[in-house]
């Protein structure tokens, strides 16, 4: 079988840094806040292109964090796609607020800005329940519509939280999802287009007392002196090993996302006359977290793929409202048609800055051969 995602392939091109910059963690004794933590924010700042970066323990204390840092509370309605990963619906909950499906674009598979609007208007006559902010998914890496998104966030006063966990690095008429968003979150989860060898995550953002109140929530909610409490925080830090394998990541990371879009292009050549390739909304580049096309009869597609050697994934086989424990959340009025047609059809295809050559041409002839 050959790799969905070629880890190996990155790992050998930087091998000897990575185990230089790891060994000098070990040998220095700062495991929590070392150097390299700060020198990692600083790095993401500038390659984020906002005035604050933090780093924390993974993607989803990432989302957790600024709700946190916004009091959200029961009553509070927040509005996110269903067709995601588990934490941008998860962390909602744990604040005991009201998660509220809203259908994604069937092109781009990112938040749909007339359903968002449509959910707005239904919440905002809703008794109980109070709008307070939009979760937008930058899915399988490409940035959502966020001048459309954040257009309706400003017209109602919600805040506008960038969920980049695979997406970080993606560009809308050159600029990040931050420069529309509140907040910008990335996941370091080792499968992700910035992966480090383990769980990490950050947030990119330009506005600064959000930024204070993040770097205090993430260390229990210290406040200038130590074992000073200013209020109820967690432990969610990213490890100084991982922050140093991340600096060494983030060194190639221009260069593997050039890459990527170089692998994209070719998939889209290599059987586009044949299967939709995917789009990505005018003026976006995407970091190609995944390579999703759409078949209609999946399992065999998947099956005789197999048979050649080449593997295949499905995200998202069941969105979060369909999901048992969320199936109590509202749906935006008009529910989630597109969502419910992309779970049956959606298939992803290996996807990695290390493809370009003889693997993508094997996959290439292989989806050629299975449709
Ligand atoms: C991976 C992912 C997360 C969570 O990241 P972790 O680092 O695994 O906690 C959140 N949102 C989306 C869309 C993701 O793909």
């Amino acid at each position: 079988m050959l790799p969905f995602i070629d880890l190996a392939a990155q790992r050998a091109r930087i091998q000897d840094r990575l185990d230089a910059a790891i060994a000098r963690v070990v040998a220095d004794g700062k495991y929590i806040f070392g150097p390299e933590v700060t020198e990692l924010e600083s790095q993401l700042k500038a390659f984020g292109q906002t005035e604050h970066a933090l780093t924390c323990a993974n993607g989803t204390d990432a989302i957790a964090l600024p709700l946190m840092a916004w009091k959200l509370r029961p009553g509070d309605a927040v509005f996110a796609p269903s067709f995601t990963f588990a934490s941008t619906a998860e962390v909602v909950a744990w604040l005991g607020a009201t998660v509220v499906f809203v259908d994604i674009d069937p092109d781009t598979y990112c938040m749909d800005p007339a359903s968002l609007e449509r959910a707005i208007e239904w919440a905002k006559t809703e008794p109980g329940l109070t709008p307070r902010a939009v979760i937008a998914v930058d899915l399988f890496g490409q940035p959502a519509d966020y001048p459309a998104i954040s257009a309706i966030t400003r017209a109602h006063g919600l805040k506008l939280i960038a969920d980049s966990a695979q997406g970080f690095g993606c560009t809308l008429n050159g600029q990040h999802p931050a420069h529309w968003a509140d907040i910008a979150t990335i996941s370091f989860y080792p499968a992700k287009p910035l992966g480090c060898y383990g769980d990490g995550g950050a947030v990119v953002t330009n506005d600064g007392e959000l930024a204070v109140l993040f770097s205090s929530l993430r260390n229990h909610g210290q406040g200038e002196e130590r074992y000073a409490y200013d209020r109820i925080g967690m432990n969610s830090r990213l490890d100084t090993i991982q922050a140093a394998i991340l600096l060494e990541k983030l060194a190639i990371f221009p260069d593997e996302i050039k890459a990527r879009n170089t692998a994209a292009d070719a998939y889209a050549a290599g059987f586009g006359d044949v299967v939709k390739a995917p789009v990505v909304i005018e003026g976006g580049v995407s970091t190609w977290a995944q390579y999703t096309i759409e078949v209609d009869d999946r399992d065999a597609f998947r099956a005789r793929l197999a048979e050649k050697g080449v593997p295949t994934a499905v995200y998202y086989p069941v969105p979060m409202h369909v999901q048992e424990p969320y199936k109590r959340y509202p749906l935006a009025p008009g529910d989630l048609p597109v969502t419910e047609r992309a779970m049956a059809r959606v298939v992803s295809l290996p996807m990695d800055a290390y493809l370009a050559g003889d693997r993508q041409d094997q996959v290439i002839a292989a989806v050629r051969a299975s449709l």
